[in-house]
């Protein structure tokens, strides 16, 4: 029964891993289930990064941005790329507009929207008590 659990426990160490090399975390945990944990977490440490898809969790994550010069990732408060020397573009998010803003475009009570901003029916944020909706929703 032990044996079991490690034998789980060390597939999913595997597919962690995997996944935070960008690579399918899922397929390296049924690859070290089905051959051996072992051998799934030496592959997950041999494999190299995926380094688009890390380059994009990193940016998903909203520490880094990509250098519109040579293309390379940088901490998003940067304002000079630490690759090229570029100077580079303020940080911009997606264009927010009001939330009353929305509801009078969209032709929508307020409440509703707030309801929509909420439930996470809408995509927005909340700054300083009022709700800011992305302009993409739009
Ligand atoms: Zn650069």
């Amino acid at each position: 029964m032990e044996i079991f659990v490690l034998w789980l426990f060390l597939s999913i160490v595997a597919g962690v891993i995997a996944s935070n090399k960008g690579r399918s975390g899922l397929g390296f945990f049924l690859l070290s289930v089905i051959l051996s944990p072992l051998i799934g977490i030496i592959t997950a440490l041999v494999a190299g990064s995926n380094t688009s898809k890390v380059e994009e969790k990193q940016i998903e994550a909203g520490g880094s941005k990509k250098c519109p010069f040579c293309a390379e990732i940088v901490k998003s408060e940067a304002k000079v790329c630490r690759f090229c020397g570029s100077d580079l573009p303020k940080q911009q998010g997606p264009e927010m507009i009001s939330s009353s803003d929305y509801a009078s475009a969209k032709g929508i009570e307020h409440s509703t929207v707030l309801d929509g901003l909420r439930e996470g029916r809408i995509i927005g944020r909340q700054i300083d008590g009022e709700w800011y909706v992305s302009a993409k929703e739009l």
